[in-house]
């Protein structure tokens, strides 16, 4: 079979080829170098069309935690897959589906009752912060705002962006955004600023929900706070009926150390976002979670009081038992063991560092690491610095994307010591060498 208007491909490298018809996120495609053509991925390793191996120091933005072509998650994949690869969620139910709903329950916080299922963090958010929204459209109180963190990052979406405070990434697009009002990140030193902040808003009675990054601000550069700092948060909003948005698209399933970062705080969140690493990075999925008390504000004879959302893919089969052999990987002794063990590395090159007169800080939560390296004046999240780090990491063999002058390790929980200790080296040269 020959397709008709295909150009000869001959002598063509993939990252040639790439460049015909492909749009990448984030590129400004005039600029960018060419993107680099990954063939095949194993554990926390990855080759591309050259040969060259990389180490995924960031698993793959996020969503990779039991490693690249892990087979237990391939097997169960392959088996849904030759069982029931799909059917409709609209009038009809499945046992994957069942069956996960089973088995997230119980891991998270109490009071989480109620799944809905999509495709993205970007969908999950989206669902929390209109379920919030016609909560109160269908009590018929007017709730129309949200509140959300500074620097926040919740997806692309409308009104993922909406609540999204990384103002460059969203400036093209206001005036058709939901109204959100962004308060200080209760990070150390700013945990009463943020407080009074979020007080006076919640006491004007327009807001229907509050949602922040549990304790680790991932796209922001692994902004870190206090569980403390939220638990105090989160109990003004529930004196005030706003609801609470645990967004864990990035922090859930075992990054911040706990299986969700929720997991840390006294008060509990009313609704949670998951996608990223539920599925171990096979297939894209995600959960949006909820109280008894938010879905009994949509259960009624009338049928407009329904939560106007829906996907085609929702609780896809496949993606189910994906993230079912997903979770068995993470529950398993082994897997919690490797979160303890990058934790203790992390430690102790944060000991290491942290004292480096090149270095601002270093922080640590779970099997994050980010180290700020020390600049005159505020750096571009994409400008020149980070992109001298950027491309040394990619000529060490190292998947590194620093933001700004921020460098994170988030590795996959397989990864080796040795390979962990390869990044914490380069980490180190590249602290001492790129200016
Ligand atoms: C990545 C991310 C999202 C968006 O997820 P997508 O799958 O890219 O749409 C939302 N919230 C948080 C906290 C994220 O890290």
């Amino acid at each position: 079979m020959i397709a008709g208007n295909q150009a000869p491909l001959g002598q063509e490298s993939l990252r040639e080829r790439d460049r015909r018809y492909l749009w990448h996120p984030y590129t400004q495609h005039k600029t960018a170098p060419e993107h680099i053509a990954i063939t095949r991925g194993q554990g926390a390793l990855l080759w591309d069309e050259e040969g060259k191996q990389y180490i995924d120091a960031i698993a793959s933005w996020w969503v990779n935690p039991y490693g690249h072509s892990n087979t237990y998650i391939a097997d169960a994949i392959y088996r849904q897959l030759t069982t029931l690869e799909h059917v409709l969620f609209g009038g009809f139910t499945h046992e994957p589906a069942i069956l996960l709903a089973e088995r997230l329950v119980p891991l998270l916080p109490p009071g989480q009752e109620k799944l809905f299922f999509s495709d993205n963090g970007s969908t999950a958010v989206e669902v929390a912060i209109k379920a919030a929204l016609q909560y109160y459209y269908n009590k018929g109180e007017k709730r129309t705002k949200i509140i959300a963190l500074e620097n926040a990052f919740h997806g692309d979406t409308f009104a993922a962006m909406a609540a999204s405070g990384i103002t460059f990434f969203t400036e093209a697009f206001r005036g058709s955004l939901v109204e959100v009002t962004h308060i200080p990140v209760p990070v150390k030193g700013s945990e009463d600023e943020a407080l009074a902040v979020l007080k006076a808003l919640a006491a004007t009675g327009e807001y229907a929900a509050f949602i922040f990054e549990p304790l680790v601000q991932g796209a922001a550069g692994m902004v870190m706070y206090e569980p403390q700092a939220l638990d105090r948060l989160i109990a003004v909003c529930r004196d005030h009926g706003v609801f609470t948005i645990a967004d864990e698209v990035m922090t859930g399933f075992g990054k911040t150390g706990k299986i969700f970062a929720s997991g840390h705080l006294e008060n509990k969140p009313d609704m949670m976002c998951l996608s990223k690493a539920l599925t171990g990075g096979t297939i894209p999925m995600a959960v949006t979670t909820f109280t008894g008390k938010i879905f009994k504000g949509f259960y009624d004879d009338d049928v407009n009081r329904v939560l106007f959302h829906g996907h085609t893919f929702m609780a896809n089969p496949t993606g189910c038992a994906a993230a079912l052999a997903s979770l068995d990987l993470l529950l398993s002794d082994e897997m919690q063991q490797n979160i303890r063990r990058i934790n203790e590395n992390h430690l102790a090159f944060m000991k290491k560092m942290q004292h480096h007169p090149r270095v601002k800080e270093v922080r640590v939560r779970g099997v994050i690491l980010a180290l700020e390296i020390a600049r005159e004046g505020k750096e571009e999240y994409y400008g020149g610095f980070r992109n001298r780090l950027y491309n040394f990491f990619i000529s060490r063999g190292i998947i590194l994307r620093p933001v700004g002058n921020i460098v994170y390790i988030l590795p996959p929980y397989i990864i080796t010591d040795d390979l962990l200790r390869n990044i914490y080296d380069v980490v180190e040269e590249a602290v001492e060498k790129i200016t």
